[in-house]
């Protein structure tokens, strides 16, 4: 069965991408919300993070400490780069199995803000890349969250520029707020399905 993945910059648009093709049947992997599950509930990689990171990662009731390891993490690539080659081969595996036991679908999607970024779409068929102007994802994502400007442009500088993803996408959604999304997401699916 065919992997493809679905990513875009911060407010482009992925997940409500994502929700027209799961009205189609395509069952979604989302990446990242699954990451922060598998970082609770997964015993390997709440050992290696603890080990890692120190007791202070979890509470005593087991929850993690966002916070602690945001500031761990904050502005230490060395320490950045650590976490993440313990969760992203955990959620590559979680990711793995699943897919396996969607065996009614056609295909599945995998959605995820840094699938070229972390490597992860070197794994995956054919990749979808959901796109928008960069003022209408600041706006979008300025409502979503209540955060400022600025915070949403200090996301933005840590990931690739839309242009390199759109480069190596087999295909493209513009969420530009003006080209309608059901009429491209239909496209896509049908030339996935002619696969
Ligand atoms: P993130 O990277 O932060 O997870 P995302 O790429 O998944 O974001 P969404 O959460 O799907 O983006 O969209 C961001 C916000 O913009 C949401 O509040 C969503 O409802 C809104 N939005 C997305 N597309 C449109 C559109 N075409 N018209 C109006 N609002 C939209």
């Amino acid at each position: 069965m065919l992997k493809v993945g679905i990513t875009g910059g911060i407010g482009s648009g992925k997940t409500t991408v994502c929700k027209i093709f799961e009205t189609l049947g395509i069952p979604v992997y989302y990446a990242d919300d699954r990451a922060k599950w598998l970082m609770t509930h997964d015993p390997e990689l709440v050992e290696a993070i603890s080990n890692t990171f120190g007791q202070a990662a979890y509470s005593p009731e087991g929850q993690l400490n966002r916070a602690y390891l945001a500031k761990v993490v904050f502005g230490d690539a060395e320490k950045l780069a650590q976490l993440n080659a313990l969760v992203h081969p955990a959620v590559f595996r979680d990711g793995s199995q699943w897919h396996q036991s969607q065996t009614g679908a056609p295909y599945t999607l995998r959605e995820a803000a840094l699938l070229f970024e972390s490597g992860s779409y070197r794994a995956i068929d054919k990749m979808i890349v959901v796109t928008a102007p960069q003022e209408i994802r600041i706006k979008r994502v300025m409502e979503r969250d209540q955060v400022t400007a600025d915070a949403v442009l200090a996301r933005i500088e840590k990931q690739w520029p839309e242009e390199e993803k759109v480069k190596r996408a087999d295909y493209v959604i513009l969420n530009d707020g003006e080209r309608l999304l059901v009429p491209q997401v239909l496209e896509i699916h049908r030339s996935l399905i002619s696969l």
